[in-house]
């Protein structure tokens, strides 16, 4: 056997950390401790706070959408109004399209777009 101390040193020191093959169960230890609470969230790396500010404008853009879609539709539904033909389907014709004859686009009725709205039942009753 000519095997160089230090060369055997160093083959033992580089197995050791992987060292006791798990031919056995790991010893069971009942000083298993819970991860202490954290009351304050971690701060955010650098990427995260950019993730975070985009997903915010994000939101931003998605409520100004929202905003702009419901202008439109407010707008769309001012210039326009519903009547009911004569058998009973749901039209949609325009404010300037008042006191003229029409055909129903569904039943091809024919009607008279009435000059003044109908009154509109309140969505929500005084209380
Ligand atoms: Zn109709």
């Amino acid at each position: 056997m000519s095997i160089d101390p230090d060369a055997f040193r160093q083959m033992f020191a580089a197995s050791e950390p992987q060292a006791s093959p798990e031919s056995e169960e790991p010893p069971m230890r009942e000083e298993f401790i819970e991860p202490p609470i954290r009351f304050e969230e971690p701060p955010l790396s650098p990427q995260e706070i950019d993730a975070a500010a985009a997903d915010e404008l994000l939101k931003i853009a998605a409520a100004d959408e929202q905003a702009l879609q419901k202008l439109r539709k407010e707008q769309r539904s001012k210039d326009t109004f519903v009547i009911t033909c004569p058998k009973g389907c749901q039209i949609r014709v325009k404010e300037s399209h008042r006191g003229r004859s029409g055909k129903c686009p569904r039943c091809q009725s024919e009607f008279i777009v009435p000059k003044k709205p109908s009154p509109k039942p309140s969505p929500k009753p005084p209380e």
